[in-house]
């Protein structure tokens, strides 16, 4: 016997559940690529994908994963022999700080760890040392994935500012769009990258990069620009066939607008951001109970630093594969393994809780977990189930 049949949950941080809604609306016959319904819908998605990411400026759209859109934002910016500046809080500023380099580009990283967040002293010193403003443009992500931080993006352009700093702030938002509050234009960012499967609860598969003005104008002395990647085409395209360089991801668009439409106009986007806010603090307030005496502990210590689409747990002693184990064969949920957690791998996992997710999915992980760690003899605290249930009914802490 096996308690895992029936739907299974891919609590993983990527690619998210997809709303039936949306994967309904993909099932069809081709469209007409010419004219009529599926051209029109595009010109209605990029206006709302700009208020997704409250921001008036452009977006291209690339028939990409999420790397596809790292690629995009370093050759439309970057040249060859150019100086940008990576802040590493876990593997996924890291990985496009590597990506530069491949193209040429010289990364300068200051790698601040697997639990922190980005210390802005830190910041300060290395763009007051670059006097001849060598470094090009400042990268870094909004939440990384594998630690579960959250950057504060704000007080970074903050801190080019202080600096008199003139290089570009670039956002990598690929885990985090329409789960954690974002403002691109009031908090200052030139560039940011986003994809579809994540909290846009679309399937993998488009991409988007968003620039302002003046990250559209360091694309006139980029050496790195191939015909492909350019945003310029795809961005304002005289012909509906420029917008992705060849034929639509036609089904990718009629599932991207079916979920615009329950996140901007169902839901709206700051009752986005609530919900997955409350059922954040739901999941840290089971751990923080559970681990109240053990190794048992949060990937991020402080509140105020964890993401609300993504949380990173470390288990100690070995726990978390073993659990992760009995919770894909013993109740149906997988849950996302680490990542770059080299020195304790089987310490850790992550559960995903961005997109399409609501209170009695995260009851059941939590819920799941709780008879893993007593199936498996995992030590842990009582009451964590009782303090993740009070933040769902508000009357928690
Ligand atoms: C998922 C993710 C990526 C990579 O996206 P892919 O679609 O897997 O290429 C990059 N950065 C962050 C922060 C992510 O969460």
């Amino acid at each position: 016997m096996s308690l895992a049949n029936g739907r299974h949950y891919l609590a993983i941080p990527g690619p998210s559940v997809m709303p039936d809604r949306v994967l309904q609306a993909m099932h069809r016959p081709a469209p007409n690529i010419y004219t009529g319904e599926l051209v029109d819908m595009v010109s209605d998605i990029v206006p709302d994908l700009k208020s997704v990411a409250r921001t008036r400026h452009d977006v291209a759209m690339y028939i990409a994963n999420g790397h596809g859109a790292w690629e995009a934002a370093l050759t439309n910016t970057l040249s060859r022999g150019e100086r940008i500046l990576i802040l590493g809080t876990g593997r996924f500023c890291l990985g496009w700080g590597e990506m530069a380099s491949a193209l040429g580009v010289e990364a300068q990283v200051i790698d601040f760890g697997l639990a922190s967040d980005i210390d802005m002293g830190r910041v300060a010193e290395a763009l007051t040392a670059d006097r001849d403003h060598r470094i090009k443009a400042v990268l870094a992500v909004h939440v990384d994935t594998a630690t579960s931080v959250r950057n504060d993006i704000q007080a970074l352009r903050e801190t080019l500012n202080a600096a008199d700093h003139p290089a570009m702030l670039f956002s990598d938002n690929i885990a985090c769009l329409a789960c954690d509050e974002f403002h691109m234009d009031d908090w200052g960012v030139d560039l940011m990258v986003t994809g579809s499967q994540k909290g846009l609860m679309t399937p993998p598969g488009m991409a988007f990069v968003y620039f302002n003005p003046k990250a559209d104008a360091a694309r006139d002395t980029a050496d790195l620009v191939t015909p492909y990647w350019d945003w310029r085409p795809r961005s304002k395209p005289e012909l509906f066939y420029r917008y992705f360089c060849g034929t639509a991801p036609t089904h990718h668009l009629y599932g991207l607008r079916v979920a615009l439409d329950m996140i901007l106009k169902e839901e709206g986007l700051e009752q986005v951001w609530a919900r997955h806010a409350t059922l954040a603090r739901a999941i840290w307030a089971a751990f923080e109970a559970w681990g109240q005496g053990g190794q048992m502990r949060l990937n991020i210590a402080e509140a105020g630093k964890r993401s609300n689409a993504v949380t990173t747990v470390n288990m100690g002693g070995g726990n978390a594969t073993r659990l992760r184990e009995w919770m894909i064969h013993e109740a149906g949920v997988t849950l996302g393994i680490p990542l770059g957690m080299d020195a304790a791998p089987d310490d850790f996992f992550r559960i995903g809780h961005m997109g399409h997710v609501n209170a009695q999915m995260v009851l059941g992980v939590l819920g799941s977990l709780q008879a893993g760690m007593a199936a498996l003899q995992i030590p842990h605290d009582p009451g964590g189930l009782e303090a993740a249930t009070a933040v769902i009914a508000g009357t928690g802490a």
